[in-house]
């Protein structure tokens, strides 16, 4: 009787898996293992987490671009880096910062600069941002979708590579932050009813759309901001 042949990976489907990856629940092979492995976001209990600390760093390309849009609440972000060959390679995420977190991605790994550029012109949205900046609103995407229920992107895997290591991105504070300033934290009782809504939304099937439920939560700081100035207009009265 022949032995069976270990089956392929179930994120690339090309190489055969060998680990098993407790967040997948299922055998990876070892270079997307090294791909998705993240210790703020797999179980601490995978065997393979703990070689992280020993990795090595890599050298990273030199940046070429990094944009962001620039309206809050759903951020499109571009990171491309510029390899030797005069070409470049780069990922777009994009995440929902007031429900759904990380929920669309897609690069390429070596596209011309003219393509790159033609891509740029067709959202005039974009501004230039900070890398960690943009790290941190993806990292907190994933945090976000995982809080949910949803499926990271499959094409973020394959592309994650482009941001640069985000294990040493740190993510603090309440879940989802403040509408308005996006920086302040959200009471608890907030935060789990913007997830009960996302999920309700998700389910059926609005979320992005017209029919979606609007809401809009501000921290302590904005909504003192905001009864101050109502005070000043009603003093002019
Ligand atoms: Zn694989
Ligand atoms: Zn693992
Ligand atoms: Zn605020």
């Amino acid at each position: 009787m022949k032995m069976k042949k270990a089956k392929k990976c179930v994120i690339c489907n090309i190489r055969k898996g060998r680990r098993f990856c407790i967040k997948e629940n299922d055998f990876i092979c070892s270079r997307c293992c090294g791909l998705i492995r993240d210790t703020q976001l797999c179980p601490s209990d995978c065997p393979y987490i703990s070689s992280l600390a020993e990795k090595k760093e890599v050298g990273e390309l030199p940046l070429y671009k990094v944009l962001m849009t620039t309206q809050k609440g759903s951020r499109s972000i571009l990171v491309a880096r510029e390899k030797e060959n005069g070409n470049l390679q780069f990922i777009s995420a994009l995440v929902d910062e007031w429900k759904m977190g990380l929920k669309d991605c897609f690069g390429k790994h070596d596209v011309s600069k003219k393509e790159f550029n033609k891509l740029v012109a067709r959202m005039p949205q974009y501004a230039d941002a900070e890398l960690n900046e943009c790290r941190e609103i993806i990292k907190r995407g994933i945090l976000v979708a995982e809080a949910i229920g949803l499926k990271i992107p499959k094409e973020f895997r394959v592309f994650k590579y482009i941001l640069g290591d985000l294990d040493k991105v740190e993510v603090t504070g309440s879940l989802y932050r403040c509408f308005e300033c996006g920086k302040g934290d959200l009471p608890d009782d907030i935060v789990e009813q913007i997830k009960e809504v996302t999920r309700h939304d998700v389910a059926a099937g609005v979320c992005g759309t017209e029919k979606e439920t609007m809401i809009y939560f501000v921290c302590d700081k904005c909504k003192r901001e905001k009864e101050e100035e109502v005070g000043e207009v009603e003093e002019v009265k």
